[in-house]
């Protein structure tokens, strides 16, 4: 704010952490961060480049060297540490979760700040439940296969979940005795900013977790290319994923990505509509639709095609939209203004593809007046495209879901698998044998019978096709965040 020429900082400026205590960039810049629901700076982050990465780079080598030798109960501890911590200050990590996206507090109450909790704690006791294998070649040799932290985990992680997705990269990677450098997204730091410093309070020893806030294009970019760096765990759009193997390739990382989705939810006339129908209503429109997970693409079979839109529009008008620090808002603004305009263009590039708005599609009229400048978009429900319309194939991330009627099986199937992604999809139907056939057909790293984002942390997780490379999750996670080497001992 400027006044008289003299400039007054009034917001917080969220710093990096490096080697156990918040530092200002080396460029000495900061990027103004929004609240999308008002439209108003809230906070200053970070601008890195390079220098900051490589600061933290170099802490993280050094405490790796300890870190690595650290018991794995005494690591354990640790993370249980920072999970009782971040429950101590649930109520603060929820509003700050829901000023920094436009999230509805309700929703980062519900599943943000729990998940980061549980994050710490199943990598924290999942460590010592870990076994490694052993081969007997006959009488000849013995072979044992241990698993070795690689050193500095680079961790980049998107705006949609800020803290879940960076304590479930976080949690593991240290859990299995890395140290690492985060790059939390710039649209979202605030959550990550808070968690630093409760790891430090929690006596995780400096160094062991670093973040460095700033852009993608510079802060990232110097993290998936940083030769120090031989693991990068990314999650975020398909388009950057690209980016990040292009540099992260020449140099043999290890990388998993995990990436964009077009995800269909395909209801059988044999469903629970009831169940479908609410269940349905929260995959398109929760977090605003800004979860990689939703399912954007709803398929229903023709013999209940009518039923279920009548339903399903008549639902998603009563969403309530509106201020998302109330308790009752069920959805929030989207996280940055340019969003919610790529948001907006995609539902006036289905009208011109032929398509036809059932409801929504419109800025809500009727917001509180503290929110009247936020970057809110109704729910929106378009019917009559084709599978290979740019709106059917092109990852929109907003509240905006399409609907298709189909005829067989064969039919939802060709359907669901017509788009480069291959991320997750939802089946409805009460004929099992249908569901595992439907199931096993679907190109995508997780399906979901009669249920969405119900998720159990030990199974693998991740994109088919080009959502993404390689699984996280349990022990995958642990596998990811370790290397295998196999000792032969002749007898
Ligand atoms: P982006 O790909 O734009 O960004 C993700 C992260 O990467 C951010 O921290 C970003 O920084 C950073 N980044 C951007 N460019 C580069 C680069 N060249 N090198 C290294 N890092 C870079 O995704 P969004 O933040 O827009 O998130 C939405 C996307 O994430 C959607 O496509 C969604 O489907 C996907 N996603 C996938 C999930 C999955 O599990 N498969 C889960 C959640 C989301 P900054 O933003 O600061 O520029």
């Amino acid at each position: 704010m400027t006044g008289g020429g003299i400039r007054f900082r009034t917001v917080k400026r969220v710093l990096n952490f490096i080697d156990g205590q918040f530092r200002p960039p080396c460029s000495g810049r900061y990027l103004p961060n929004v609240n999308p629901a008002t439209g108003q700076v809230i906070s200053e982050t970070a601008d890195s480049g390079p220098e900051d990465v490589d600061a933290a780079v170099s802490a993280a080598s050094r405490a790796f060297e300890s870190w690595k030798k650290t018991p794995a109960e005494e690591r354990s501890r640790l993370l249980l540490k920072v999970a009782g911590l971040i429950e101590e200050n649930f109520d603060e990590l929820a509003r700050l979760e829901s000023e920094d996206n436009g999230k509805p507090i309700s929703l980062a109450r519900r599943m943000d700040v729990p998940r980061a909790v549980l994050n710490f704690r199943f990598f924290a006791t999942a460590i010592l439940h870990a076994e490694t294998p052993s081969h007997m070649t006959d009488d000849r040799a013995l072979n044992y296969t241990l698993r070795q932290p690689l050193g500095v985990a680079g961790l980049i992680s998107p705006w949609n979940l800020p803290l879940y997705l960076l304590t479930w990269k976080i949690a593991p990677a240290i859990a299995a005795g890395n140290c690492c450098v985060a790059k939390p997204s710039e649209l979202t730091p605030l959550t990550a900013d808070r968690l630093a410093a409760l790891i430090a309070d929690a006596g995780v020893p400096p160094g062991v977790v670093n973040i460095v806030h700033g852009t993608g294009a510079a802060a990232g970019r110097a993290l998936t290319s940083h030769p120090k760096v031989p693991l990068i765990s990314f999650t975020g759009g398909t388009k950057t994923g690209a980016d990040v193997m292009t540099h992260a390739g020449p140099l043999f990382k290890k990388v998993s990505l995990e990436l964009g989705g077009k995800n269909p939810n395909v209801v059988f006339a044999d469903a629970d509509l009831d169940q479908a129908i609410a269940t349905s209503i929260q995959s398109s429109f929760a977090n605003q639709g800004e979860i990689c997970l939703c399912g954007s693409r709803l398929f229903v079979e023709r013999k209940i095609y009518g039923e279920f839109v009548d339903r399903f529009v008549e639902a998603t008008k009563k969403l309530r939209i509106g201020d998302p620090q109330e308790a009752s808002t069920e959805v929030g603004a989207l996280v940055s203004e340019p969003h919610l305009r790529k948001v907006e263009g995609y539902v006036a590039l289905a009208k011109e593809e032929g398509g036809e708005i059932l409801t929504g599609g419109n800025r809500p009229g009727n917001l509180p007046e503290r929110v009247r400048d936020g970057y809110f978009l109704e729910p929106t429900v378009i019917a009559g495209l084709d599978c290979n319309r740019r709106v059917m194939q092109e990852e929109i991330f907003g509240p905006v879901v399409t609907v298709t009627p189909f005829d067989s099986p064969e039919d939802a199937i060709a359907y669901a698998n017509s788009t480069r992604y291959g991320l997750s999809a939802s089946v409805w139907t009460r004929d099992l044998q249908k569901a595992h056939r439907v199931a096993a057909a679907i190109d995508s790293g997780t399906v979901w019978v009669n249920t969405w984002l119900l998720r159990d942390l030990r199974v693998p997780f991740g994109g088919m096709k080009e959502s993404g490379v390689g699984r996280e999750g349990g022990f995958g996670s642990l596998e990811f965040f370790t290397e295998a080497k196999n000792i032969c001992v002749k007898l």
